[in-house]
């Protein structure tokens, strides 16, 4: 009755583990859910604003496929200056991250073509590679050595069929960052086998040390490179489903298609939002950033004084990826956690073979329900080992 591609893959794992925990706390249950990645903050006022003023003024119909060309210049001048992007107006369409990226990956792939991601990886690359009837390759980064992605173990994976690399930085769940010089391997790499980029940068300004850098910003990268990025994150706008892709001119018109044939366009007052927030300058994302930089910096040395949990200090995102030395499938843990503990964490495994045993913890929480979650970790896994 359905369709292989439909029964080929399986659920998000983290979408439906957030489902299943809203489920449980509707119950009544007291669960700590540090599941989705979905900033606790509300949108700032001034964006919401913009939004609620242009429906008052009755922006309630189609624009542009494409996307409003205001907002289109204002995304093209973003990645310009912030990223030093070669683009401009007609680099730009405007649509949810998450469809950007499901967009990119269908405008590039044929049946039976491969793709390059991170292992550990966003939850939704492989099936989005699945049904788009390519197959999905898992390419491991180095827990030991910081979670590295080596240009070496992508350049091990490049067959005939390879089509293109997606890559992410800062990365979900480790919240590692791919430096500059595996960046320059990486286009290397690409040109010397003709393959597309796509470059997640959702997190893009949740970079808490160090600078984020664009791929698609180096030499001879653009054409090649889709890069996807949105407001959800930095903004607190998760329910908005508003995000942008910068690309080259043909590509941007393939895409088109893809959108005239399926979301057609954005609500015109979910783009003035998001032009609104363009525009007021970054200090909304800059007081989110240091309030998230605060909660990582008290929230890892908490799990790393729990006997068998091992946490990396996350360069850029908002996810505690640890390791728990408890003998169990993180699948297992996650659900002795729920049930037992009353703490919702995503199982590693979710984001590929790499994150078993680990378990990711969603720090866009209160500093009060992090060390209350980290409490309850640290009392089960006592409970445990007993
Ligand atoms: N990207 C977020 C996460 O990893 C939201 C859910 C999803 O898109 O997978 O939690």
């Amino acid at each position: 009755m359905f369709s292989k591609r439909i029964r080929n893959v399986q659920p998000s794992g983290t979408v439906m583990l957030s489902n299943k925990v809203k489920r449980l706390m509707d119950q009544g249950l007291d669960i700590l859910s540090f599941t989705l990645g979905e900033p606790d903050f509300s949108t700032p006022p001034h964006i919401i604003e913009a939004a609620k003023e242009a429906l008052d003024r009755g922006m309630t119909h189609y624009t542009s496929s494409l996307g409003m060309t205001e907002l289109r210049e204002a995304i093209a001048r973003t990645e310009k200056q912030k990223n030093s992007m070669d683009c401009d107006t007609e680099n730009v369409i405007v649509l949810p991250t998450k469809m950007a990226i499901y967009m990119a990956i269908q405008t590039f792939i044929n049946p039976g073509d491969q793709v390059i991601y991170q292992n550990p990886g966003w939850v939704s690359y492989g099936p989005m590679i699945t049904l788009a009837k390519g197959t999905p390759v898992p390419v491991k980064m180095r827990y030991d050595s910081g979670w590295i992605w080596d240009p070496q173990d992508i350049r091990d994976h490049i067959t005939e069929k390879t089509r293109a690399i997606i890559l992410n930085t800062p990365s979900n769940p480790t919240g590692s960052l791919i430096s500059r010089d595996t960046q320059k391997e990486i286009v290397e790499i690409a040109t010397e086998h003709d393959l597309t980029i796509i470059a997640d940068e959702v997190y893009e300004n949740l970079v808490y040390e160090e600078e984020h850098s664009s791929i698609g910003s180096l030499p001879d990268a653009f054409e090649r490179t889709v890069t996807v990025s949105g407001f959800s994150k930095s903004y607190a706008m998760t329910g908005w489903r508003i995000g942008w892709m910068v690309a080259s001119k043909e590509t941007i018109k393939m895409v088109n298609k893809l959108q005239q044939h399926s979301l057609t366009c954005l609500p015109p007052f979910v783009q003035m939002g998001a032009l609104a927030a363009l525009e007021n300058g970054s200090s909304c994302i800059d007081d989110m950033k240091e309030e998230f930089r605060k909660r990582r910096d008290m929230l890892i040395p908490l799990l790393n004084e729990i006997d068998g949990v091992s946490c990396e200090m996350p360069k850029g995102a908002f996810y505690a990826f640890f390791k728990m030395d408890t003998g169990f499938k993180s699948m297992d843990m996650a659900e002795m956690l729920l049930y037992k503990a009353h703490v919702a964490l995503t199982p590693g495994s979710a984001f590929g073979s790499a994150g078993d045993g680990f378990m990711r913890m969603s720090y866009a929480a209160s500093r009060e329900n992090l060390r209350e979650g980290a409490k309850r970790i640290a009392e089960f896994i006592a409970v445990l080992r007993k």
